[in-house]
């Protein structure tokens, strides 16, 4: 997408650094607050930060399994892309420990019932246990196992999975990073939530729809997805400079200056959505504690013609065993290529020394084992993604706020994914932290 180059003799209202959506949205904000000039400058080609998108030979992968919602307020910044949005019904499943390929993120015929008389009786012991024995809360494994017992977590492979997200042992995930991404187990394991399930799976009826139109990106990828919200920005006064080297950024008075490759660019605001310690080193400043620990995601892009195991497009790993992650079949939203479907595997870099060869090895030996993805499997292509998202290790949470804090201080706000240290899951969660980080004044 060609973008004009920012002209570095005018100073600019604001200067937003990272073209993802927190950095779209923020663009659009600022112009909302008033600004008339705000450039944007990102060191990646492209808009749409880490949505990224893969195309060879009629295939078409994301680097992870992007889902977008009608009623997502980044519509309300950019109504313009709705159109161009592929309306979806994604379905989820998981493969248990027990080697199953079953209902995610649980499912009672399956994890509980199945399990037999005796070891129901354990896991209802273990899932009252833990709702009525008050017990301080430090990790990840006290909370899942506050809401539905230690018997339960091991055997419907929660713990498993979460090792996997976040590349650590659960007791090793700091609680606030239990408390704010996996609020959604605290809703599902909530006693009617589980009640409906019970019901649910003795009369087989199905989950209910949900209200708002699922999306996936357009089949041309995010380039053609966001290309319309660029245009609107340019045409209301925002300046895109992609693919630039950023060197520093110092204070002038009550100016910013963003020293680039090519040119000193000025504004009387500054805003960050790009990896914390990139925007501490970029300001001269220290990092407090040492970098940030992140997940590397190595994204494995596969065709494939066979007997694949499995029937939603979304398949998790809940399994002991394997480094990959979760599977995306594309191809079930786009059609097949040359008779083909094709998916990608995402998969933990920390368990496979980051390494994309061992990353292919550990996913088909874990697949064959389980009787998955049975015929033709070719690896067509991958990609390594550092910061993919944030590790809440204990600790890390307050040395990210301690970091924002300092940026702050030197008047530089920071948000979003990589500006706020936050896992931020959707569209949805990145623009809504945008727009209230930035009512919040700067500094002085
Ligand atoms: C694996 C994965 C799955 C996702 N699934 C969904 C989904 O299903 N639905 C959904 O709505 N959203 C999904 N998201 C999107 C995500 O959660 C946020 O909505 C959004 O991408 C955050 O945008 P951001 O601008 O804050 O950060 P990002 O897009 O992460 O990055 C912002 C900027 O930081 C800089 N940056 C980032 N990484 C690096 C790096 N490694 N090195 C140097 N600079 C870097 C770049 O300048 C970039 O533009 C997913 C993202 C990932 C990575």
């Amino acid at each position: 997408m060609a973008t004009p180059a920012c002209d570095p003799t005018q100073v600019a209202d604001a200067i937003v650094l990272g073209a993802g959506i927190s950095g779209l949205v923020s663009a659009s904000v600022l112009l909302q607050q008033g600004s008339r000039r705000v450039l944007v400058l990102d060191e990646y080609e492209h808009v749409g930060g880490n949505h990224i998108d893969r195309t060879k030979d009629g295939y078409t992968w994301d680097i992870g399994s992007l889902i977008f919602q009608d009623d997502s307020p980044l519509l309300t910044h950019f109504p313009e892309i709705l159109p161009r949005y592929v309306p979806i019904e994604p379905a989820w499943a998981r493969l248990n420990p027990q080697g199953l390929v079953t209902h995610y993120p649980f499912s009672i015929r399956d994890d509980v019932l199945a399990a037999g008389a005796l070891e129901c009786a354990r896991m209802a012991g273990s899932a009252a246990r833990g709702r009525l024995v008050q017990r301080q809360q430090r990790n990840a494994r006290d909370f899942t196992e506050h809401l539905l017992g230690a018997r339960f977590v091991q055997r419907s492979g929660l713990g498993h999975y979460m090792e996997r997200l976040c590349g650590l042992p659960p007791e090793d995930i700091d609680l606030e990073f239990a408390q704010t991404r996996l609020q959604w187990l605290a809703d599902q394991a909530g006693i009617f939530n589980l009640l409906r399930r019970v019901l649910r799976s003795r009369t087989g009826s199905p989950e209910p729809p949900s209200h708002n139109q699922q999306l996936a990106r357009p089949r041309e990828g995010y380039g053609y997805l966001y290309e319309p919200a660029v245009r609107s920005l340019a045409a209301r006064g925002v300046e895109f400079a992609l693919g630039t080297d950023l060197r520093e950024v110092r204070r002038n008075g009550e100016l910013f200056e963003v020293q680039t490759k090519g040119a000193t660019l000025t504004a009387r605001r500054l805003v960050s959505t790009i990896p914390l310690d990139r925007a501490l080193d970029l300001c001269g400043l220290e990092v407090p504690g040492g970098p940030l620990p992140t997940v590397t995601l190595i994204s494995l892009f596969f065709s494939f013609r066979g007997d694949r195991g499995f029937v939603p497009p979304i398949l998790y790993n809940f399994s002991r065993e394997g480094a990959w992650k979760r599977i995306t079949a594309y191809s079930d939203w786009y059609g097949p290529a040359d008779g083909r479907e094709y998916f990608t595997a995402e998969v933990i870099g920390e368990r496979v020394g980051d390494a994309v060869e061992a990353a292919e090895r550990d996913f088909r030996r874990h697949c064959r084992a389980n009787g998955l993805l049975i015929g033709d499997l070719r690896l067509e292509g991958s990609n390594v993604l550092t910061h993919a998202y944030p590790i809440y290790t204990r600790g890390s949470g307050e040395r990210a706020r301690e970091s924002v804090r300092r940026l702050r201080a030197f008047g530089l706000e920071s948000l979003g994914r990589q500006g706020g240290f936050q896992y931020q899951p959707t569209a949805r969660a990145s623009t809504v932290e945008a727009e209230q980080a930035l009512q919040r004044a700067p500094e002085a």
